[in-house]
């Protein structure tokens, strides 16, 4: 507290600039009431920090059920599907549904618009259906969880962040652990076997796709363009043909999975150089593949089409995408950093944190000049900070209305409880003095 106390606008204008140049702050002080902030933050929905506390719990998981074996991020399409426009209100016979009945393209985008309450129902609704009809996992109200076969096998945990694009739409992005998966090393033995490559190609032949049948990028290319196409009901599985399955899936694909590179979505200039961060064109393979290192692609003979889920399509009608994770703990760090940061992914802030605390804090020394109750002053300073750094956070509408009816911002499988290390040791030393502490 006296620490704290003693901090000066001057120290953190020096603070901003060891920020900048990513150096860890040189005062003492500074750090003490970073370390408060982020404890406070950590508990506020929506913050960076309580992104970050996800990763515990994914590493955690890892540990007990060794590394995620998927990688899935979904696209609901709010202002297309069928079900939002019910959500919304719009008088559609779901049973007999007919695409020219209206509302057309135009009233779906404005009913959705004006009403973001129904596009954040319509997200964690598809959401609990994919994971509780297409995964056959489900968490129940007791917290236990009921598992089935599911289109990947049977899903023993799940842990997935939701997340706001530009024009404020919420999208998911999902790690899957498998049941029965092996450990790091296990997986790397395991890779030398060709039979066992050969059971991975299988599984990507059925779960992750990137190619229409043979069709070369011309013939894609050259698909006639049916618009609104997610502006539909699923194809029935039990009573469909093969063909009209197939056909269906291959009219969705063509407006949903070819990635246009534009400056607004992808394009970023690398060393002078436009580069997409999606990294189209993605690689081409005329068969599906893994190697012993765990590099692994599916067939592609259109060099834009990005992966996807046959079910999956068929079912959301979305945009989405499958990837198998083989490369061990780097490529789960990779992962798991990317969807448990907001920060990465939202514009780049003009002033860094460190800046933005300069400012009030020389607003509050001004305010609590009079008070002389330390604890009173700190727990003031640390409040008006922690709201500070919130004002910079950019929500779209839906997202506040998830927050608001209490929806998740972290899908998790499993319930965790936080260990406090410190405590848990000095419980230890106290009922065992004579315990060994290096061992
Ligand atoms: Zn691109």
């Amino acid at each position: 507290m006296n620490l704290i106390s003693t901090l000066k606008p001057q120290d953190f204008i020096k603070a901003s600039q060891e920020e900048t140049c990513k150096v860890k702050f040189s005062n003492p002080a500074v750090q003490a009431l970073r370390d408060q902030l982020s404890a406070v933050r950590k508990r506020v929905k929506g913050t960076d920090e309580s992104r970050q506390h996800v990763r515990s719990k994914i590493w955690g998981t890892n540990l007990i059920f060794n590394p995620p074996m998927l990688w899935i991020t979904i696209n609901p399409a709010d202002t297309q599907d069928p079900i939002a426009q019910v959500f919304a209100g719009a008088e559609i016979d779901l049973d007999k549904f007919c695409n020219l009945a209206g509302p057309n393209n135009s009233q779906r985008a404005a009913n959705v618009a004006r009403d973001p309450y129904s596009s954040a129902k319509y997200f964690h609704f598809i959401v609990k259906c994919v994971l509780e009809i297409l995964f056959g996992i489900k968490k129940k109200s007791n917290g236990r969880i009921d598992r089935k076969e599911g289109i990947f096998g049977k899903i023993q945990s799940y842990i997935g962040t939701v997340e706001a694009q530009g024009r404020g739409t919420l999208h998911l992005h999902m790690l899957l652990w498998l049941a029965d998966s092996p450990s790091a090393p296990e997986m790397k033995a395991a890779l030398k076997s060709e039979n066992f490559r050969e059971k991975l190609v299988t599984f990507i032949k059925g779960s992750i796709r990137a190619s229409i049948g043979d069709m070369t990028h011309e013939q894609v290319a050259s698909i006639p363009k049916t618009p609104g196409v997610s502006y539909s009901r699923p194809i029935d599985p039990r009573t469909a043909s093969v063909q009209e399955s197939e056909e269906s899936e291959k009219t969705l694909v063509w407006a949903l999975q070819y990635h246009q590179c534009s400056m607004a979505a992808c394009l970023r200039v690398v060393k002078g150089q436009l580069v997409c961060k999606r990294r189209a064109p993605f690689p081409r393979s005329t068969i599906d593949w893994v190697n012993k290192n765990g590099e692994w692609g599916p067939k592609r003979l259109c060099r834009f089409l990005n992966n996807w889920n046959p079910t999956i399509m068929r079912t959301i009608r979305a945009n989405h995408d499958t990837k198998l994770i083989l490369g061990g703990s780097v490529q789960t760090a990779t992962l798991t950093y990317y969807i448990t940061n907001y920060a990465t992914k939202k514009q780049q802030r003009s002033s860094n944190a460190s800046a933005l605390l300069a400012k009030i804090l020389a607003f509050i020394k001004k305010e609590e000049r009079r008070q002389t109750d330390l604890n009173k002053i700190n727990k003031k300073l640390i409040q008006s900070c922690a709201n500070c750094l919130t004002h910079d956070r950019e929500f779209s509408a839906p997202e506040i209305i998830s927050n608001i009816m209490g929806w998740p911002d972290v899908y998790m499988s499993h319930h965790y409880v936080i260990i406090h290390w410190i405590e848990a040791v000095s419980a230890l030393t106290r009922t065992f003095p004579g315990i060994n502490l290096q061992r």
